[in-house]
């Protein structure tokens, strides 16, 4: 149960109070403001604040006034230019502010995007609830035998169902011990800060995340990618569900340009114009390293 009662009565508080404004509002954002959209078992993303508008970047890039005598297609075209073109300034000049609930494991990866500002939930003031990610069967994967950074085949039967009792046998008897440690009937009880130290990777933590839509998009590059843990990559994908609704054009050049295009060596430039001349090229032949050339044929075979 990612979220409480009490949590979705707040929510329902917040979006029945709605304030008129002179500051821009995007429809489609306006949908998921507040709401908490569930992820992994315990976890949620939910929009807490926003800035801006695709109107917003383009009004940066021009530096004009308003919405101006430029037509819709303009301001798409404008806004895939700069998307081309890495002018990354005026993505900028929006921003949105996320409550993330998250397994601790996940949040060591997401917090090394450092270009996003971070308020985390303390519990050196604060008690942990008892709430730890344990994967669903199908994501119980073994260690990939081609890549070091990556899972394999999912587990089966009696292998699996061991690794499932470890993982919720552990996090139990933690908290437990969490719990005994906290307090105990007649003793004076270990420290919060202290207390905590012995709760495994993958208990829930929460925090506030803010950032403009430029590192965002960065953040969504690597972590949307199938080459980003599973885990993490759920979080980005629910998070490139709402930036899809609240800047549609900034998002299809971002999907068009950075998630569905990809960067070529001047290497791989000149394979492609040997082949089109209609030559036979070979990785020996390429000058790319192995790696490369398995990277290259997976794209353009
Ligand atoms: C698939 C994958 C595997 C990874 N594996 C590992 C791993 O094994 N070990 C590991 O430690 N990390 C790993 N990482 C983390 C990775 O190295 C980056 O730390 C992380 O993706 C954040 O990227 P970033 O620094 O570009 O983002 P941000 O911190 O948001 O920075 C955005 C950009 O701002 C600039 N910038 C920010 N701060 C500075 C600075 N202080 N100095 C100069 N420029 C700066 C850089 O241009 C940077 O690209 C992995 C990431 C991915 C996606």
């Amino acid at each position: 149960m990612p979220l409480t009662p009490e949590q979705l009565a707040d929510i329902d508080a917040s979006r029945q109070n709605p304030q008129p404004t002179l500051r821009a509002v995007a429809p489609g954002m306006e949908q998921h403001l507040y709401t908490a959209q569930p992820v992994l078992d315990h976890g949620f993303v939910r929009v807490i604040d926003y800035m801006g508008d695709d109107a917003a970047i383009v009004q940066a890039a021009r530096v004009s006034y308003g919405a101006g005598t430029k037509k819709a297609r303009d301001d798409s075209g404008l806004i895939r230019y700069l998307m081309r073109h890495w002018h990354s300034t005026p993505f900028e000049m929006c921003e949105i502010k996320l409550h993330v609930k998250l397994p601790v494991f996940v949040a060591r990866q997401w917090i090394r995007h450092r270009t996003a500002n971070v308020n985390e939930y303390s519990a050196r003031y604060s008690i942990l609830d008892r709430e730890f990610y344990i994967p669903a069967p199908e994501h119980l994967a073994a260690q990939s035998t081609v890549n070091n950074q990556g899972r394999g085949e999912v587990l089966q039967g009696a292998e699996a169902a061991r690794v499932l009792e470890v993982l919720k046998a552990d996090s139990a008897r933690a908290y437990d011990h969490y719990e005994e440690m906290l307090s105990q009937e007649g003793q004076a009880g270990l420290a919060r800060e202290l207390a905590r130290m012995n709760l495994p990777a993958n208990v829930y933590t929460q925090w506030y995340w803010k950032v403009d839509l430029h590192n965002l998009f960065h953040f969504l590059r690597l972590r949307a990618d199938a080459h980003a843990q599973f885990e993490i990559r759920v979080y980005a994908e629910a998070i490139a569900e709402m930036v899809k609704d609240w800047v549609p054009a900034a998002y299809g050049a971002f999907e068009d340009y950075r998630m569905g295009g990809v960067n070529l060596s001047g290497k791989a430039v000149e394979v492609l114009k040997r082949r089109l001349a209609g030559e036979t090229v070979t990785q020996e032949a390429s000058g790319m390293s192995k790696g490369e050339w398995r990277e290259f044929e997976g794209v353009f075979g």
